[in-house]
């Protein structure tokens, strides 16, 4: 069974542990950035970016989160930690900046905070309700990057190679088939482990 760690320091945490066990792997919340070296793949919630920007400064998690990626572990940003893992953000120094895309957040407009939506995702599901809340979106994505789902012309679904990114949150919903595709993902880095 893979080991899939989620981000503890501010989110939606309780969600993707229960949505990865749903997917029959096991779930971790991690709140020490020791914990990082006991899973195979990491989820960085949704939140508040720059809130958790300060508690990964705090506690010490950056070099540990860059070393993560630089293993090659799957690395899954939901809505805040899409902004997390992205190269470039418009108008704001990135934060762990490993996906090859640039991030504008609060994209959707003020007037609405929050929308659900049924998205095609490629490889992943026809209709998947997506709940987007003060959701970023990708402006930009580099040649190497994958798109997986767009929402009104909106980049908000895409994955880089071992990076799988999107704007919404898909822990807040009872279809656990984009949870499912990260594990796969995981699964197939962990298997090239051993080889
Ligand atoms: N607007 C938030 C930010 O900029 C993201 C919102 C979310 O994660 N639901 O970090």
């Amino acid at each position: 069974m893979v080991k899939v760690g989620v981000l503890a320091l501010q989110g939606a945490v309780r969600e993707h542990i229960r949505s990865v066990e749903e997917c029959g792997a096991e779930g971790i919340a991690i709140k020490k950035e020791e914990q990082l070296k006991e899973v195979d793949g990491l989820i960085l919630p949704g939140g508040e970016s720059t809130a958790m920007r300060r508690l990964i400064d705090k506690y010490d998690f950056m070099d540990a989160l860059k070393e993560f990626a630089a293993e090659g572990k799957p690395m899954f940003g939901t809505c805040a930690g899409l902004i997390l893992l992205a190269k470039n953000l418009v108008g704001h120094e990135p934060h762990i900046g490993v996906m090859d895309i640039t991030v504008e957040r609060n994209s959707f407009g003020r007037q609405v905070d929050s929308f659900e939506a049924d998205l095609a995702i490629k490889d992943v599901a026809d209709n998947f309700p997506a709940v987007f809340i003060r959701a970023p979106h990708i402006v930009e994505a580099g040649a190497e990057v994958e798109i997986l789902s767009k929402h009104n012309d909106r980049i908000v679904a895409a994955r880089e190679g071992q990076f799988l990114g999107c704007s919404f949150h898909p822990e807040l919903t009872d279809k656990h088939d984009l949870t499912a595709y990260f594990i796969e993902m995981v699964k197939e880095a962990k298997a090239k482990q051993f080889v």
